[in-house]
């Protein structure tokens, strides 16, 4: 996989940013050591954050990605345009796991995701490029 690195254009993005990052603070993380922080922002404008949460017995652990997607539902929002994940990677970029993946599909074909370093800096991609051919939820009305 190829990464562009980009930096902040404007206001928006650098607040996605800057509390994907922040987000990472409240990480809960004692077994793997390994934050991870998101914020997603609605079409409406209103974001939500969320990070990584593990359980002693592993299975119940939850992503940052789905802790903020859940976040957001909760709330009553469920149209997505961006999500920003951080990690504390400074050289590579969190890229989100496939059951995160597959959970963004459920809300957005078109979700734009920024994988951020702690930097700052950022690249970005989008579920065509990481879920290809992807089952989402109008899969479910096509004719048996
Ligand atoms: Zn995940």
């Amino acid at each position: 996989m190829e990464f562009k690195i980009e930096r902040p254009q404007d206001q928006k993005t650098q607040e996605l940013v800057d509390l994907a990052l922040a987000a990472r603070n409240n990480s809960y993380s004692p077994y793997s050591k390994f934050r991870v922080g998101a914020a997603i922002r609605t079409t409406d404008g209103k974001i939500f954050q969320g990070c990584n949460i593990e359980s002693c017995s592993y299975a119940p652990t939850i992503c940052a990605e789905r802790v903020a997607i859940s976040n957001a539902v909760a709330a009553g929002h469920k149209q997505f345009d961006t999500i920003a994940i951080s990690s504390d990677l400074k050289e590579e970029f969190i890229t989100p796991c496939g059951v995160c993946r597959q959970f963004m599909r459920e809300f957005s074909k078109d979700l734009v995701i920024l994988m951020v370093r702690p930097d700052g800096t950022f690249s970005r991609t989008d579920l065509t490029v990481l879920l290809p051919g992807s089952f989402g939820p109008e899969s479910l009305e096509m004719p048996r």
